[in-house]
């Protein structure tokens, strides 16, 4: 077998020789983050590798990241006890986002944690890293899931506006809602922004590490006048609840990509789903595999199975990881 030093806990991937772990689940003396999202950032750890961007949005989030935070930029090596060599590559997926390539006795292995082709105005573009082993996510692992381009979906949005209501747009806290608002700018759209407060302060976060969004403002204490025609940005919980009603007459839209199936959209009271993503689509997972083309392909973090076979048919090597704790906070 490849990588026996890399071992499939249930808590997280763990890397022996160096007694680190990647995103793991429990607080553990040495971590390396993949990325700022609750499901792979956890407070409590001893000592933490990740981007300069990641720890500011964990040090946002939990106060401060780890008993130590050490910063390494993209492409920068770092060797951890026993000798493993981890480097950290963009994943394309939030800001900070990183694949970290780990090498140890003669063999690299590439671990993606969230990632996506697709080109996002917020944060630099996934690399293809060569590997004997690629350990990829597969939230979106079926064929079904195929994200349409997003400049169609910010036209959808921006036709949704009419007079004396406003488009209310439920969209995940970290990444999501940054990239939609820059994804308006890109299309030309220069009018304020309304968030939620719930959003101020990521949203925030993202303008100081350099990412222009333009001109956006609290909703709070604006009269509800003042946001007909006005595009709002909320969280997802915020959709249907009292909040809500401060709105002029809201059509209610949702950023995700679990908006291609109907019944979810439904669930959420959604009048205008916005398939929107940040994650890998079936297209975008099978062309990395292929395009990396790996000696083995590891599945973890969603729908495994089609994704293994997948890679049986065209001859590959792939095997599903079990681990647990991984949700969709991010979609
Ligand atoms: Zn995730
Ligand atoms: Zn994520």
């Amino acid at each position: 077998m490849t990588a026996r030093w890399l071992v499939p806990e249930r808590e997280g991937l763990r890397v022996a020789p160096a007694g680190a772990w990647v995103d793991p689940a429990q607080p553990a003396p040495l971590a390396l983050i993949t990325h700022g999202h609750a499901d792979h950032a956890r407070g409590g750890h001893g000592q933490v590798f990740a981007t300069a961007e990641t720890l500011a949005i964990m040090a946002l989030r939990f106060g401060h990241p780890a008993a130590r935070a050490v910063p390494v930029a993209y492409g920068e090596t770092v060797t951890l006890p026993g000798g493993v060599r981890a480097t950290f590559h963009p994943a394309g997926h939030v800001l900070g986002s990183a694949q970290i390539l780990l090498e140890h006795a003669g063999e690299r292995v590439v671990v993606t944690g969230d990632f996506k082709r697709r080109p996002d105005p917020t944060c630099p573009p996934f690399v293809p890293v060569p590997c004997d082993v690629l350990i990829t996510e597969a939230t979106f692992g079926l064929p079904v899931f195929r994200h349409p381009p997003i400049g169609g979906e910010i036209a959808r949005l921006l036709a949704a506006r009419g007079a004396g209501r406003c488009v209310l747009v439920g969209a995940y806290a970290l990444g999501k809602a940054q990239r939609v608002i820059a994804e308006l700018r890109r299309a030309g759209y220069h009018e304020p922004v309304w968030l939620h407060g719930a959003l101020e302060r990521m949203c925030r976060l993202y303008a100081e590490l350099g990412v222009d969004l333009g001109d956006v403002r609290l909703v709070a204490g604006v009269p509800k006048g003042a946001l007909e025609g006005a595009i709002v940005l909320s969280p997802p919980s915020a959709l249907n609840d009292r909040w809500s009603r401060r709105l002029p007459d809201p059509v209610t839209a949702m950023a995700s990509g679990w908006m291609r199936v109907r019944q979810r959209a439904r669930q959420r009271n959604v009048d205008l789903p916005l398939v929107i993503s940040d994650h890998a689509d079936w297209d975008e997972l099978t062309a990395t595999i292929a395009e990396v083309n790996p000696g083995e392909t590891w599945i973890t973090h969603g729908a495994e199975e089609a994704l293994l076979r997948w890679c049986e048919l065209t001859q590959r090597k792939a095997r599903a990881l079990a681990l647990v704790g991984y949700d969709d906070e991010d979609d």
